[in-house]
């Protein structure tokens, strides 16, 4: 009939460019949303499903009776289900336990067999959700592993399909793009398109506190990361469609407020999107108003709403985890630094030698200290006590050798404005935590002041 497409494949696609009204009247730049969220699997991710599988079935890879499996955080797996299904394929889909219950029924709603696996393991444990895939696709004949991390048709997708309709639709007119960080498939694939058709276009990743990504830009380490809430952004290992490199600025955010812009987002601009767009846009936001640039910002908003009902848009689950209240009972960051006993902050520089580390050590009772570079005094590490006694118990090196060596990454990274109530989960990941505004080390908390801190408020 005229008029109809031939398939919902062909409905892929297409998506408004939405102004938003109200949220970002205080900033200078016109600030733009791609509505991914209202493809038909719910998300950008039906452009790449669409991808892997037609490169799969091209280099003889996929084909009739053949099963996908994936690690999936939902969005790609609704996207890789909706290809299966009329295409003729089966699928499992192996998910993190933080996903959403949604996401877990939309996918058995396809006919998916979905495999749960635990969140708080290690990339490489064999109950991880990257393994546990792995190991399927090995058990399972006519297995195609779609592999998202690491498969070139991800990136690929976005630079064919989703950034070439953005040039189409503003006829060039965006200056910086904006999107969260996953796999990195949206951000490397539009980013090289944009990058390749305008110079001095900028592109701006949005990364969750917790992951490592914004830190192992900043410093070239993969410090410890720790479990937040927000889903499909951020990761705790480098995926190689991933490429930072072509990334000019990473803003940070939160879970608070990622969740409290989606509510907004929603009930402000009506636009009926999931906790990344909150994120995209909150860093957007972030973004300009530090710029303070004219200039057209458009944010790519990856998924709706529906997903998230029992979640973000559940007060209960919004006040259970702290993201609701007014007044937060343990405070900020912010509060606990300026609490502790008002000792300067201590650190030691790249080059220095251990015999001078000791020594500010003794001096200051410090234990750990954050390591700076010499040019800019970024930071690029720490340095614990209990690092120098195995180097001199080893004695394999002098007391004048640089400390170069013993920096290590085994620090998280939060803002004067993180929570005092997620420090309990990111001191059971890492040893210290480094406070950092922008590109300013503001100071450091270790176990010892989160007790001291706590035990004061006590009495
Ligand atoms: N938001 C959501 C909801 C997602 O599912 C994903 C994919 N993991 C992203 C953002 C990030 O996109 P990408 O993987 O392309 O970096």
């Amino acid at each position: 009939m005229t008029g109809a497409k031939n398939n919902i494949l062909e409905a892929v696609g297409g998506t408004p460019i939405v102004k938003l009204q109200k949220l970002a009247r205080h900033v200078a730049a016109d600030i733009y949303v791609k509505c991914e969220y209202l493809n038909p699997g719910g998300s950008m991710k039906d452009r790449v499903a669409g991808n892997i599988v037609a490169d799969a079935e091209r280099r003889g890879l996929l084909g009739p009776g053949g099963t996908i499996v994936e690690a999936t955080s939902g969005n790609t797996g609704m996207g890789l289900a909706l290809v299966a299904a009329l295409r003729g394929y089966s699928c499992v889909f192996v998910m993190p336990d933080k996903m959403s219950p949604e996401k877990v029924a939309g996918l058995r709603a396809f006919g998916a067999r979905v495999v749960i696996c635990p969140t708080a393991v290690e990339p490489e444990d064999p109950r991880s959700y990257y393994q546990t895939a792995k190991r399927i696709v090995a058990e399972t004949p006519g297995a195609y592993y779609a592999n998202q991390y690491h498969n070139p048709a991800n990136p690929e997708a976005h630079y064919t399909s989703t950034a070439p309709e953005i040039w189409a639709q503003t006829a060039g007119e965006v200056d910086v793009f904006v999107a969260g960080m996953g796999t990195g498939g949206t951000i490397s694939g539009c980013g090289r398109f944009f990058k390749e058709k305008k110079p001095g276009f900028r592109l701006v990743g949005v990364d969750p506190i917790g992951s490592l990504y914004y830190e192992y830009v900043k410093t070239g380490r993969m410090t410890r990361p720790f479990a937040y809430y927000v889903e499909g952004i951020g990761e705790d290992f480098l995926p190689s469609t991933m490429n930072l490199k072509i990334v000019d600025e990473i803003v940070r955010v939160d879970d608070k407020e990622c969740f409290l812009m989606t509510r907004e987002l929603v009930r402000q601009e009506g636009l009926f999107v999931g906790g990344s767009s909150g994120a995209a846009v909150a860093g957007a936001i972030k973004y300009a108003e530090a710029s303070k640039r004219k200039e057209n910002i458009l944010v790519l908003l990856p998924d709706g709403a529906q997903k998230y009902l029992s979640k973000i848009f559940d007060d209960k689950w919004m006040r259970e985890n702290g993201f609701l209240d007014e007044v937060d009972p343990l405070g900020t960051v912010a509060e606990l630094l300026s609490r502790k006993k008002q000792r300067p902050l201590v650190t030691a520089k790249k080059g220095e030698s251990v015999r001078d580390v000791i020594a500010t050590m003794r001096d200051t009772s410090v234990s750990q200290m954050p390591v700076l570079d010499g040019e800019g005094g970024r930071l690029c590490g720490i340095v614990a006590e209990v690092d120098l006694l195995d180097f001199l118990v080893k004695g394999e090196a002098g007391l004048d050798s640089p400390i170069d060596l013993l920096v290590e990454s085994d620090y998280a990274m939060v803002t004067p404005a993180t929570r005092v109530h997620l420090l309990r989960n990111i001191f059971s990941d890492a040893q210290i935590v480094v406070v950092e505004t922008g590109d300013a080390i503001v100071g450091v908390i270790t176990k010892i002041d989160l007790i001291e801190f706590l035990a004061e408020r006590k009495t």
